[in-house]
């Protein structure tokens, strides 16, 4: 497969850069770095269902990204009418979090470690870029992938204001790994990251993990959608050359 130069001159044009330098690669996590997806949505399709709230389970898939307490007004929103009071939150994602854990384990994605290597082997930074505020995948981050985040260079839910979709979380990695917008890569799998990092400002690499369309990604701001993590590790050091070495003047 080869990277049509077009796939970074169009990103330069929409976003008035000359030319990108990536230097920081700023990673989401779960559905990116894990397979963990479906066990979020089957933990909150079980939380919804306590609560009697009517919910699908694949509406999570397309809120994903979101933080805790975001999810849980979409449904109680839904349900009653009101966002949920911050007790209810504590309590609920609490309840959330402990069904997660209960589930079964969760794996790495193929292609992970092998994008993480590239990133490090060129030197760039990274910086963890989650909603999730669960310190049980976090805390196996460095078992999984050792070497590959330092405790320095992750936000996570409880550092930003505003979670994904807005571009705090991607804000703060930029400034956390000390780069513009134009020398930062995200690597996302679902919508409203995608529209996070984009408004952010960065190239952003998209990858279909899970139920979700290319197309959702695409409209989100996504300049390139990889099929899978293992094509999206592959064609990384091609990409990321073709970021070094295109320009407009
Ligand atoms: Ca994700």
């Amino acid at each position: 497969m080869e990277i049509n130069d077009d796939v970074i001159l169009s990103f330069l044009k929409r976003r008035h850069y000359k030319q990108l330098q990536p230097l920081a690669a700023l990673i989401d996590m779960d559905g990116t770095l894990y397979d963990s997806m479906g066990n979020h949505a089957d933990a909150w399709h079980r939380l919804a269902t306590e609560l009697g709230i009517t919910a699908t389970r694949e509406e999570f898939f397309m809120y994903e990204g979101r933080t805790g307490a975001s999810t849980l007004n979409i449904l109680f929103n839904r349900a009653y009418g009101r966002d949920a009071t911050s007790e209810e939150i504590e309590q609920f994602y609490a309840r959330k979090a402990l069904y997660f854990t209960q589930m079964p384990s969760v794996k790495p994605m193929p292609g992970a470690m092998q994008m993480l290597d590239f990133f490090k082997e060129v030197n760039m930074r990274r910086v963890l870029v989650t909603g999730s505020g669960q310190r049980s995948l976090i805390d196996r981050l460095e078992r999984d992938f050792p070497g590959a985040f330092t405790l320095d260079m992750m936000v996570t839910s409880r550092d930003v204001k505003c979670g994904k979709p807005h571009p705090e979380p991607f804000i703060k990695a930029m400034e956390m790994a000390r780069v513009r917008p134009s020398q930062a890569i995200a690597i996302e799998n679902a919508p409203l990251g995608v529209k996070s990092a984009f408004d952010a400002g960065a190239f952003t690499v998209a990858v279909t993990t899970g139920p979700i369309p290319r197309e959702e990604l695409v409209k989100a701001g996504a300049a390139i959608v990889f099929d899978s993590m293992p094509q999206c590790a592959e064609m990384l050091p091609q990409l990321v050359f073709k970021m070094f070495s295109l320009s407009i003047s």
